[in-house]
């Protein structure tokens, strides 16, 4: 993967991140790429609370920054935004309040990629309004500054649909930083890391392989391109 000149990383929800992207923003933060990272919640209604549990509905935001700021550490991300909207009411903010947000950092940073779910084929309400937003903000900046836009797509149909990701980026050397950032959001991914290793156990390599040797996207265009 080329080196980038800034990256810009938006996602409703923290563990988003750590799912979608941690393998290819610590290899460009290892480049010395300046990351941003723009988590638009911070998860709050969330329905796990560790397993076993460990938090309550009063402690899950802050637990869940705290794992949210962890994260980031271990993924090298160095510029985390937390932009206070609040969890499961994404899809009702407005649309144009969103898209303003959007362009605000787009403005700032000047990112010449932005990552984040793939419009229609990210599943969950907030998704598809960050997605949404994030997409015709990248749109609306002007064509020289017109940064590169990765979507992230886990839809069942996607692939039916949309073909396989057009990009497919080796993160093999950074599947240490991926995992523990998954780990650091112990709340909400304890129980699968805990399957992860069992089934590694059991099978040897391949549910880990698939996790953690790739990281797939496909490149959003415009009409005007
Ligand atoms: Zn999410």
């Amino acid at each position: 993967m080329e080196k980038e000149r800034q990256l810009l990383i938006v996602y409703p929800h923290p563990d988003d991140e750590s799912f979608s992207v941690a393998g290819v923003a610590a290899m460009q933060a290892d480049m010395g790429v300046p990351v941003t990272y723009a988590c638009l919640t911070l998860g709050e209604m969330g329905r796990n609370l560790g397993n076993p549990p460990f938090a309550t509905r009063e402690s899950l935001p802050h637990i869940r920054k705290k794992e949210l700021i962890a994260a980031c550490e271990a993924i090298g991300i160095q510029d985390l935004r937390m932009m206070g909207l609040r969890d499961k009411t994404v899809e009702f903010e407005d649309d144009e309040k969103m898209i303003a947000m959007m362009r605000q950092l787009i403005d700032e940073l000047n990112p010449s990629l932005v990552v984040t779910f793939l419009p229609n084929y990210c599943v969950h309400p907030d998704h598809e309004a960050t997605a949404r937003a994030v997409k015709e903000a990248v749109r609306r900046t002007p064509k020289p500054q017109r940064p590169t836009l990765y979507g992230v797509g886990f839809a069942n149909n996607t692939v039916e649909e949309m073909g396989e990701p057009d990009v497919i980026i080796d993160i093999s050397a950074y599947r240490e930083h991926k995992y523990n950032a998954l780990k650091a959001h112990a709340s909400q991914t304890g129980w699968m890391l805990q399957e992860l290793e069992n089934r590694e156990d059991s099978h040897g390599e391949t549910t880990e392989d698939a996790w953690f040797s790739t990281e797939k996207f496909y490149t959003i265009t415009f009409d005007d391109e």
